[in-house]
C-alpha cells in the first residue's frame, strides 16, 4: 500500500508531459512487475499514421527509453500493424491479446493531439485486481494531464501556450548541442545536420476580420487557422498560440529551405482556405534558425524582424531572417556587452 502510494506521489509530482509518461511506466513496473510497460502515441497524418515510443521500461532497463521526439515518420511501425492497440484507442476498452508474451493495452486519452495506449506485456493473462489497479492510476493520470493541459494550453485553439515556450526552447537547445556532439564523434558521415526553427506567424489585418464581423467571427478564424497549423506540421513540431493573433512554431528541419517549405505551405493553405463568413485571409510568417547559446529573446527578436519586413513588403509572405540579411535587405544586430542576458 505505501508503496502505491509513494508511487502516486511521485507520479503527481511532475510538471512536465514527458517526464509524467515515463512516470507512469515507472509506476506500472514497480506495482506489477510485468515483462514490460511501454506508452505508444499515434502520430502522422491521417494517411501515414505511426506508433511513436514515447516511454519503455522493458527487461535491463533501469531507467524508460523513448523513441527520439524527432524520428522520421516512415521509419516508425504503421498503426494498421498492431490492430489492438487501434481497437483500445478506437473503443476506450482494454484489450488482451494472448502470448506469449501476453500483451494487455489500456487506452490512454481521447482528446490529446496524439492519442496514446499503455501497453503491458506479461507472462500471464493479467488480474482483474491487477487490471483494476492500472485502469485507477490511468485515471489519476488523465486527471493530472488535463490540469497540465488547463495551465499549458491555449482555450480557444488547444494549442500550447506562451508559458511552456521556454522550457520548450532550453530542452531544443540542449538536444541540439548532444546531437551536434554525436555527429561530430562518428565523424560525420555525410549526416545533414538538422537544426530548430523558430517561426513566428501574424494574421494580416486581423482588425478588420473584428471591426468587419465582430469578434466571435474573429475567435473562429483562430480557432480554424489553429487547425490549419496541424495539419501543415509534422508531429514533432511544437505549435503556440501566444496570444492574440500571433502564433509560433519551434520546428526540427534539414535547413533553411525545408523550414522554408513548411512555411510556405502553411502560407498557401491559409490563402486558400474559405472561412466562413470572412472568407479569405492571408498571414505574414518571419523565421530564424535557433543559434547555440541563443536565448528565446535573441530567437524571438530575429523572427519578429522578418515578420515585420514580411508586413512591410506585401504581406501573405514567408521571410527567413538569415536571407534577408544576405541580401542586405536587414542589418543583423551584433550584441555589445550591454545586451548580453545573464539571467
Ligand atoms: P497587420 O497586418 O499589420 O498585422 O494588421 P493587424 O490588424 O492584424 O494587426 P494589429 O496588431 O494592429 O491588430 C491585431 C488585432 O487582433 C487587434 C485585435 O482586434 C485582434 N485580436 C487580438 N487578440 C484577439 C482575440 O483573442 N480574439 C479576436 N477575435 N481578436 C483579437
Ligand atoms: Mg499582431
Ligand atoms: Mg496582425
Amino acid at each position: 500500500m505505501s508503496e502505491l502510494v509513494d508511487n502516486l506521489a511521485d507520479l503527481t509530482s511532475q510538471k512536465d508531459r514527458d517526464a509524467l509518461e515515463r512516470a507512469l511506466v515507472g509506476t506500472i513496473c514497480d506495482l506489477l512487475s510485468p515483462i514490460s510497460a511501454e506508452i505508444y502515441r499515434g502520430v502522422g497524418d491521417r494517411d501515414n499514421q505511426r506508433w511513436l515510443s514515447c516511454a519503455r521500461l522493458g527487461p535491463g532497463d533501469l531507467v524508460p527509453t523513448t523513441d527520439t521526439a524527432w524520428a522520421t515518420l516512415d521509419t516508425l511501425p504503421r498503426l494498421a500493424d498492431f490492430p489492438q492497440r487501434m481497437q483500445a484507442m478506437k473503443t476506450q476498452l482494454v484489450v488482451e491479446q494472448i502470448g506469449p508474451p501476453v500483451c494487455t493495452v489500456f487506452p490512454l486519452d481521447r482528446n490529446a493531439d496524439a492519442p496514446g495506449v499503455l501497453v503491458i506485456e506479461s507472462d500471464l493473462p493479467l488480474s482483474q485486481e491487477s487490471r483494476r489497479l492500472v485502469v485507477g492510476v490511468l485515471r489519476l493520470y488523465r486527471n493530472f494531464q488535463s490540469l497540465l493541459d488547463y495551465g499549458e494550453r491555449d482555450t480557444l485553439t488547444e494549442l500550447l501556450n506562451r508559458k511552456t515556450f521556454d522550457g520548450a526552447f532550453l530542452k531544443a537547445t540542449i538536444e541540439q548541442s548532444k546531437v551536434n556532439s554525436v555527429e561530430q564523434g562518428e565523424r560525420r558521415r555525410e549526416v545533414v545536420s538538422s537544426s530548430y526553427w523558430l517561426a513566428m506567424i501574424d494574421i494580416d489585418h486581423f482588425k478588420r476580420v473584428n471591426d468587419t464581423y465582430g469578434h466571435l467571427i474573429g475567435d473562429e478564424v483562430l480557432l480554424l487557422l489553429a487547425r490549419l497549423m496541424r495539419a501543415c506540421f509534422r508531429f514533432h513540431d511544437q505549435l503556440y498560440r501566444f496570444g492574440g493573433e500571433e502564433f509560433v512554431v519551434l520546428m526540427r528541419c534539414n535547413g533553411e529551405a525545408e523550414a522554408a517549405l513548411a512555411l510556405e505551405r502553411l502560407r498557401a493553405s491559409t490563402a486558400n482556405h474559405l472561412f466562413p463568413q470572412v472568407g479569405h485571409i492571408t498571414i505574414s510568417i518571419g523565421f530564424s534558425e535557433v543559434r547555440s547559446g541563443d536565448t528565446p529573446s535573441g530567437a524571438f527578436e530575429r523572427a519578429d524582424k522578418a515578420v515585420y519586413h514580411a508586413k512591410a513588403h506585401g504581406r501573405n509572405q514567408v521571410c527567413s531572417h538569415a536571407a534577408l540579411v544576405a541580401e542586405g535587405k536587414l542589418v543583423e544586430q551584433v550584441a555589445n556587452v550591454g545586451d548580453i542576458e545573464l539571467f
